[in-house]
């Protein structure tokens, strides 16, 4: 029987070094790792050259395709919309939009007609894990390989991940999956951020330079749970990236029944609250709402003061997500 080693990597300090670890091994690996069309091109670069100096192998990218979901939205719009009460002219600008462009987080929103939150994190299962369910996983299971997925999760990141087993069977039984999948945990009882790092350095391997611009975490750029100051550090180091959203915002916008999209969900500046309550007051906030007092921009602009409220991170949310179990977002 075939035993198939593959890594996941996102170009963040835990997946490279759990790239390293399978270097070390000595054995053949797979790694790979799936572009969101939301990443900064330090993570592409990082990701690129994990090879060239470990001697491991170069990472393969998937990537994911909502071409044939958005043809399905346009098909119900077309029927559907103008039936259901949508004015003709919003009807027309959704359909003007909703092309595939290629970019696997923003066709998502697309097809979606909002983007991703911490409630609604449908982000990791569709970017980042169906891919690679659907790209390598699956594949070699139906080739009958056993699979072992090594995946960059420490336990000490969170208290969902606190519980997870070192070495995991996943499906079986009740499961469309054969019984002859596992997931391999090797960082889990690493505490130290230091030691994580310690192991990519003795490969000679640099960390993913966005650290050094005092990020956390890194992966989406920025991701839907990033902090208020990792928000302000974005767009103090990256404002392309603030200006990249701000033009999805007004795309999705297009693309939403309401008509407009926000690219973070939660409004946490008591400022941006007591205006929200503001327009809610007889029930029509919705028709009110625009992209200048709640979208991106709005949010970094709060990011900079000193007013409350925070964004949530991705340590505060609960157990049994995609996310916590397979380490997907670092
Ligand atoms: S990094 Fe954040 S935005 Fe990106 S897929 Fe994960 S949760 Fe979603």
């Amino acid at each position: 029987m075939t035993v198939e080693h593959v890594v996941s990597v996102s170009g963040g300090k835990d997946s490279t070094a759990t790239y390293c670890l399978a270097v070390e091994r000595s054995r053949p690996f797979r790694a790979v790792a799936a572009d969101t069309g939301n990443e900064h091109p330090a993570t592409y670069e990082a990701v690129n050259r994990l090879h060239e100096r470990t001697g491991g192998p170069k990472v393969e990218w998937v990537k994911a395709d909502f071409s044939r979901q958005i043809g399905g939205k346009r098909v119900f719009i077309e029927k559907n919309w103008e039936a259901h009460g949508v004015p003709a002219d919003l009807v027309r600008r959704a359909l003007s939009v909703l092309q595939p462009t290629g970019n696997p987080f923003l066709d998502l929103c697309l097809w979606k007609g909002r983007f991703p939150s911490r409630k609604a994190q449908f982000c990791t299962e569709e970017l980042k894990i169906k891919p690679i369910d659907q790209g390598i996983t699956r594949p070699l299971l139906a080739d009958g390989a056993t699979v072992i997925s090594w995946q960059g999760v420490r336990a000490a990141e969170s208290e969902a991940r606190k519980y997870l087993p070192k070495f995991q069977r996943i499906g079986g039984q009740h499961s469309d999956l054969p019984g002859r999948l596992y997931a391999y945990r090797p960082l889990l009882r690493i505490v130290s951020v230091d030691e994580v790092f310690a192991i990519a350095r003795r490969h000679g391997v640099d960390a993913n330079p966005l650290y050094g611009w005092g990020l956390k975490r890194v992966g989406c750029f920025p991701c839907i749970n990033c902090s208020k100051a990792e928000l302000a550090l974005v767009d103090g180091h990256f404002p392309e990236q603030i200006e990249r959203l701000e033009a999805w915002e007004a795309i999705i916008s297009e693309a939403c029944k309401m008509g407009h999209a926000t690219f973070f969900n939660l409004v946490n500046d008591p400022v941006m609250q007591a205006e929200w309550l503001q327009l809610d007051r007889d029930g029509r906030a919705i028709e009110r709402f625009s992209l200048e007092q709640f979208g991106i921009r709005r949010m970094v602009e709060w990011a900079k003061t000193d007013r409350g409220g925070r964004q949530y991170s991705l340590f505060s949310r609960e157990a049994s997500t995609v996310c916590n179990q397979w380490g997907a977002c670092e």
